[in-house]
């Protein structure tokens, strides 16, 4: 486990631009609830504005009229629902009727230098978003700048209310929303577990970045790469998404610290990192094999052999990464997992020299440790995945370590809330040839295949 793994710039994007029409990559996944907030929202009140005394609901039609209006439509609720009629000024301007049909771009340029300011009622109040990429704007117009998108759920302080737009705290900035797609109470599909198998069932195809308001997502500290979906098309389809963690592979993450639990208690097992350490490396770059190969790589090759596995027998499969450096740590990995996903499969070789077989890393019986949330909750499916995959794998006749698990407490067993395992398919005097990772890919696909066809 000391080894820096090697780093191609090959790029997700290009990985995806390979992509066969049923993987087709949707640019964005539409899951991240925050896209950066390049463009921040106004520190000050808006009263600075000048106020020429026209109606404000007729100005806010005009802007609703023009080119980029038509696009809000479709990101304020991607559903598509209720909005028929093609009154691209609905979507953040329920009082406009549209009758401005003359009011072009350079129009609503014009009109833009003296937009009145909202009469706003205050207000002090939690509201809610009751739609997905709902547009955060820096002012009361379907023409301002969007400062971020917020999916269903995210909870925002209100400060100021019309029928049409609502001022919000974002990020400690005044923003704007359309006040139709907020509401009081919190709408079902909250950001949490429970919306993972929403999440995991209807996302698009394509990256999937971390969503900072994901459960433990605070707890990553790299996480700029982007994992990728992929969903299977055939007759066979299953409706279920694999997450194939390809272990280690982030540059400089051996180098930043993560905490082992999320409720700050100390590892009960030691491993890479001693027991009782209270924070381990983000991600460790992994050992070598005695051939040389970076264990990366060859974690690497078999993850994309799983892929394909899957995908031809119904699986969707969520790729954590597919080159050679993906910026996500181990909390990462598994906030994604636990979102998009219905199991999570690290793929690892451990560190040990004696050609000693695969097994996964159980879960310890410490009582501390499994009365801690959320392994308390999840230690036994995650035992239940464990014990399938290593089934697949002797069945196909792979070596198996001892009774097929060693227990380990992880940080990916310790922020994990689907069905979650690491599993040493060897160590560094395996054979790692392309006919021993495909029939590799072959028992664990089987495992899966067993795991969901029991649960
Ligand atoms: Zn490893």
């Amino acid at each position: 486990m000391k080894r820096i793994s090697d780093c191609g710039k090959a790029g997700n994007r290009r990985e995806l631009r390979k992509m066969k029409k049923w993987q087709r990559i949707a640019a964005l996944a539409g899951l991240l609830a925050v896209v950066a907030a390049a463009s921040g929202c106004q520190m000050k009140n808006y009263e600075k504005i000048e106020l020429p005394g026209t109606s404000q609901e007729g100005k806010a039609g005009e802007d609703a009229a023009g080119g980029e209006a038509s696009r809000d439509t479709e990101e304020a609720d991607g559903t598509g629902t209720g909005m028929g009629g093609g009154n691209a000024a609905g979507a953040e301007n329920p009082m406009s009727d549209g009758q401005q049909p003359e009011a072009g771009r350079s129009a609503v340029k014009a009109e833009l230098t003296k937009e009145t300011a909202p009469d706003l009622e205050a207000r002090d109040e939690t509201v809610y978003v009751n739609a997905t990429d709902l547009n955060v704007r820096t002012a009361p117009s379907s023409s301002a700048s969007i400062a971020a998108k917020l999916n269903r759920g995210a909870s925002l302080k209100r400060t100021g209310y019309s029928q049409s737009w609502s001022r919000v705290i974002y990020q400690d900035k005044e923003c704007y929303v359309a006040s139709q797609y907020l509401t009081v109470t919190r709408p079902e599909e909250p950001q949490t577990a429970a919306a993972s198998t929403d999440s995991a069932a209807s996302a698009q195809a394509g990256e999937v970045g971390l969503n900072p308001d994901w459960k433990y997502a605070g707890y990553s500290k790299i996480h700029s790469g982007k994992a990728a979906l992929y969903r299977a098309e055939g007759a066979n389809r299953k409706g279920k998404v694999v997450c194939v963690n390809a272990g280690h592979g982030t540059k400089g993450g051996s180098s930043v610290k993560t905490q082992c639990h999320p409720d700050g208690t100390p590892k009960v097992t030691g491993g890479t990192t001693a027991a009782g350490a209270t924070t381990a490396a983000a991600i460790s770059s992994g050992m070598t094999f005695a051939d040389g190969t970076p264990e990366a790589q060859v974690t690497l090759a078999l993850a994309k052999v799983l892929k394909d596995k899957l995908l031809a027998r119904g699986f969707d499969v969520l790729m954590i990464r597919e080159t050679d450096d993906m910026q996500l740590d181990n909390v990462a990995r598994t906030v994604l997992a636990n979102n998009m996903a219905n199991c999570h499969i690290a793929l690892h070789y451990d560190s040990t020299s004696s050609d000693k077989g695969a097994f996964y890393m159980s879960v310890p019986n410490v009582a501390s440790y499994r009365s801690m949330e959320p392994v308390a909750s999840h230690w036994q499916e995650h035992h239940a995945l464990g014990d399938h995959l290593i089934a697949g794998l002797k069945g196909v006749g792979v070596k198996i370590f001892s009774n097929g698990k060693m227990e380990m407490d992880l940080t990916q067993t310790s922020y994990s809330t689907v069905p979650s395992v690491d599993i040493e398919l060897g160590d560094k005097a395996s054979d790692h040839s392309a006919a021993s990772l495909d029939k590799l890919g072959n028992g664990l696909a089987d495992g899966v295949e067993m795991f969901f066809g029991a649960s």
